[in-house]
């Protein structure tokens, strides 16, 4: 099967590897659509460097069931999924408290986080474990529904550990990428002023089209005293979507008295200063979110089966896998939004 293979840092290779046999308790599916994640690319220009060699990347697949393993019993051969690119073991402690993105056996195919990276979907057949495929409803085509996982990644930051309220004023820094997800998702939720914020004026006006009340380019003005220009009192939820710690020292710029942050972009090593009494007497609070889990993958699902996120909005580019390196370069544009790679066309 062909596969994008990363050898190295800056070195991508498209490859002629084995197709994987599922064991006991695995699936084999034959990747239709999988989305280009900033992780992914990180990973290939080396921006990350948390990589084990050899990297199939590729972490927001969907596509059709091509083997089962033994103990296999919902879904069959021929079955349209979407795959939970974080896999769990379901029986530990973290597990069975339903928090399974904290599994001690965790695992990713293709993506960041777990220290066990198995390959991933910019590959024509991803081999994963059974409790980590679901049923693609027929109402979403396959590139909306790669688009899950991302979605999920949203749903789980905004409204399951921020809890946003309806008609909270939000802010979300940085639309790029998940960030526009974030803007969506909260948008559903009934945001009352919605805030995007970003570098890219492609990426805001792409935020403006999917229901940003008001947009602020840090490049072009002050953006702390702009988002106080549109909400004098501070907003109820700032989420930092963007990756820089400039983001993040942005976002605990932004509040007031029960303001929520969310570290949600950030996933490097940086620090950033508090000052304890005066988030004392805010009752500010800080959450974070990183990765996915059933419920919100659930969840996910059912927003794209109500309209209520339309992931299609936000698709901007589509390659087959065979164009991964044309794929690549405009992942390194500002004039893109979602990239989707067809393993299979
Ligand atoms: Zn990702
Ligand atoms: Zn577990």
């Amino acid at each position: 099967m062909l596969a994008a293979v990363l050898r190295d840092f800056n070195n991508l290779l498209l490859e002629d590897i084995p197709i994987p046999d599922p064991g006991p308790g695995e699936v084999l599916i034959q990747i239709q659509s999988c989305g280009f994640c900033a992780t992914d690319f990180k990973a290939i220009l080396g921006i990350r460097r948390n990589v084990d060699f050899p990297l199939v990347p590729g972490h927001e697949p969907a596509g059709i069931v091509a083997g089962i393993g033994s103990h296999v019993t919902h879904i069959k051969e021929g079955d349209d999924v979407i795959i939970q690119p974080s896999g769990y073991c379901g029986l530990c402690q973290y597990c069975r408290m339903g928090m399974t993105h904290y599994c001690q056996e965790s695992y990713t195919t293709g993506g960041d986080g777990p220290d066990d990276v198995r390959p991933g979907s910019f590959s024509q057949y991803t081999l994963t474990g059974a409790n980590t495929v679901y049923h693609k409803p027929a109402s979403i085509d396959f590139d909306a529904a790669c688009q899950t996982e991302p979605v999920s990644g949203a749903w789980k930051g905004i409204i399951h550990q921020s809890e946003m309220q309806v008609g909270d004023d939000v802010v979300i820094i940085g639309t790029g990428s998940i960030g526009v997800y974030c803007l969506m998702v909260a948008k559903a939720a009934g945001a009352g002023r919605l805030v995007a914020v970003d570098l890219s004026d492609y990426s805001l006006s792409t935020a403006k089209r999917l229901g940003a009340t008001h947009t602020v380019n840090p490049k072009q003005v002050d953006a702390k005293q702009a988002i106080y220009d549109i909400m004098p009192d501070g907003p109820d939820l700032v989420v930092e979507a963007a990756g820089p710690i400039e983001a993040v020292k942005l976002m605990v710029s932004l509040l007031r008295r029960g303001t929520r942050w969310n570290v949600f972009g950030i996933t490097t090593p940086e620090e950033f200063k508090l000052d304890g009494g005066l988030i004392h007497f805010l009752e500010a609070r800080m959450d974070a979110s990183f990765g996915t889990n059933p419920l919100a993958m659930q969840q996910a699902i059912r927003l794209m089966q109500r309209d209520l996120v339309d992931p299609k909005q936000v698709i901007s580019h589509r390659f087959p896998l065979s164009e991964i390196s044309q794929a690549l370069d405009v992942m390194a544009s500002t004039k893109r939004n979602k990239v989707i790679i067809h393993p299979n066309a």
